[in-house]
Formats: C-alpha cells, structure tokens, sequence
C-alpha cells in the first residue's frame, strides 16, 4: 500500500525536523513548509492526504491557513490537524471555528500524535469511500431514471412518459383555452419489411424513422415510441390544420430517405391527425384514440397519406 503523504507547516526550523523524524519513523511520507502561503501552495501541488498546521506562523496565522484550505473545493477533504502551543480552550475552539478536524497541544508525545494522524486519515478515508458510493449510487439512479421513460431502441420517450406529457399538456389546452394536437405515426408494411430483410434490419428501419420524426417537429413537441411501428408527436400550441404541416414534413422526409439496412430502399408511412375541438376529445388518452382512428383510416385509403387530407 502507498505511503500516506503529511504536510506538516510549522517555521520552527528545529521542531520541524524532530516531527518530521517521528512522522517517517512512523512510515509516513512528510512534506514541509515553513509558512502558510508556502503549504497552500504545496498542498495545491502535491495532494497530502493529511496536514499538521502550526498555530502561529510568521506570514499567516495557522487559522487563516485551515479557513482556505476549507473552503477551497479541492482541499476541502484533507483533514488538518492544528499544532498549538497554548492549551488555552480558546486557541482550541478557534481551531476548530476554521475547520480543523482535530488539535494537538505541544509538546506532543509519540503515541497521541501517531494515534491522531491515524484517527483523522481513517476517518477522510471513510468519507472518501462514501463519497464515490454516493457518486456512483447517484449515476445509477440517474441512469435507471432514464430508462424508465426512454425507449431502448430508438431513444425516444416511451409510451409511459408520453402518457405523463400528454395528460399535461391537455391540463394546460383546458387551462389557457390555447390548442394542442396529435400525430400518430405508423410505417407502412412493416412487417413485410422484417420478413424481407430481417428483425435487425427492421430495427435500424425503426431507429431512422425515429430520427426522420424528432427532427421534422419542433424541440417544444413531445416526438414519443408508442408501440412496435407507430410513433405519436405531441403538438402544444398547433390546431390540426397546423399540424398538417409537420405531418406533411414527416410524410416526405420519410419517403425521401434511403435506408442503408434494407439496401437503400425507402418506407412510408400513414398519419393520423387529430385535435382537442372535437368534444369526444375530453382528456389526453382520448387524443391519442382519436389520432389512432384516424391512422386507420389513412391506411384504409390506400397508405402513404394524412388523415384527414
Ligand atoms: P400496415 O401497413 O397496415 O401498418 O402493416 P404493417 O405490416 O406495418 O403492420 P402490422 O401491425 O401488421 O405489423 C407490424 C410489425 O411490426 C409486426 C411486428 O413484428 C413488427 N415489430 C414490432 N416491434 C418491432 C421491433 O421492435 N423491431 C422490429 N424489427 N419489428 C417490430
Ligand atoms: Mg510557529
Ligand atoms: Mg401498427
Ligand atoms: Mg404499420
């Protein structure tokens, strides 16, 4: 195991050299600075897992020293402890008021001295240790997080976000009287694509229409998977005839582009188009029904088409 690193800042020359002597006699390694400025300096470069401070130091004093080195995010974990001469409670309490994590009076014999250091290095190493579990508790929630509302494949919201956005934004169209509509999006003969070329090549077909889609619409609409081959856009803001728009948009970037996994061909898609003016339209889950029937009847009308035209 590595040596465990000590800057000891004291500018007495004599008294530096005897701690130091029992510090490496006690296997660690010391670093020493004569004044204050000179140990936030080193401490800054050589990364001590532990400082000894002096109280009374000739540039400044011990306390101002400790206050920086607390307050600074990259010292901040290194504990200090305080060397005084005075036992006053005083001069303690003041140690501590600047952040130091323990104190020590002169002069110190061997074996407080050793089980302080020791005491103080156990404890940072625990924090430590807490710190990158919390570290890595936080990415993994973060990451679980995610994909509780993400599609795996195509990285767009899932059906359980969307249903979350969409009774949202149906609040909001009750609340402000302001118009919010619904695509629904279905690929054309899927399933003879997967049959023809395979479920990869399916699935790449999947991810570039997705793509096709959240780029077409705009970053305020809500672009979501809702099941095998069909996809919803959320419009906030967008009559239906609005929305035919970005549903024209849709409907020609998709056919226009080549899909390398199915050797350059293109697919189609059929889009249903649907509003909250309809009365029968009364929450958000009834808007993405009424989007649906109107998909269908795209399809029944021969694919490839908006509905209502
Ligand atoms: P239509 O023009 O009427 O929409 O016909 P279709 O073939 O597109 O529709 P159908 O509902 O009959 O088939 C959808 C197919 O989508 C069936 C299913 O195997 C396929 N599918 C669903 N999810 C996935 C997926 O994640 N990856 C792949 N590759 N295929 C999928
Ligand atoms: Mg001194
Ligand atoms: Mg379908
Ligand atoms: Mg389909």
């Amino acid at each position: 195991m590595a040596k465990a690193k000590i800057l000891l800042i004291e500018d007495n020359r004599a008294e530096a050299r005897v701690t130091r002597e029992r510090l490496e006699g006690f296997g660690y390694d010391v670093l020493v600075a004569a004044g204050g400025t000179e140990g936030i300096r080193l401490l800054k470069t050589e990364k001590a897992d532990l400082v000894l401070l002096d109280v009374v130091l000739p540039d400044i004093s011990g306390h101002e020293v400790c206050r920086w080195l607390k307050l600074n995010e990259d010292t901040r974990a290194v504990p200090v402890i305080m060397l005084t001469v005075k036992t006053a409670v005083a001069d303690r309490v003041d140690g501590l008021h600047a952040g130091a994590d323990d104190y020590l009076p002169k002069p110190y014999d061997d074996v407080e001295l050793n089980a302080r250091i020791y005491a103080a290095l156990r404890t940072k190493a625990l924090m430590d240790e807490l710190r990158r579990k919390n570290q890595e508790l936080s990415e993994m929630l973060e990451r679980v997080e995610v994909m509780a509302v993400t599609d795996s494949l195509t990285e767009l919201f899932n059906r359980r976000r969307l249903m979350a956005i969409v009774e949202k934004e149906f609040s909001r169209m009750r609340r402000y009287h302001s118009p919010l509509s619904c695509l629904m999006v279905d690929i054309d003969y899927f399933k003879g694509i997967n049959d023809r070329f395979g479920h990869q090549a399916g699935d790449q077909v999947l991810r570039q229409v997705a793509r096709v889609i959240r780029d077409s619409v705009r970053e305020v609409d809500t672009t979501a998977r809702w099941g095998g081959e069909e996809f919803v856009v959320l419009l906030p803001e967008t009559t239906r005839d609005q929305a035919r728009l970005p549903a024209r948009r849709i409907l020609e970037r998709v056919h226009a582009s080549a899909i390398d996994a199915i050797g350059g061909e293109t697919v189609t898609v059929s889009i249903g188009v649907a509003d909250c003016a309809d009365p029968v339209v009364d929450s958000g889950d009834k808007l993405i029904v009424a989007s649906d029937m109107a998909m269908y009847e795209a399809k029944r009308k021969g694919r490839n088409r908006i509905e209502p035209e």
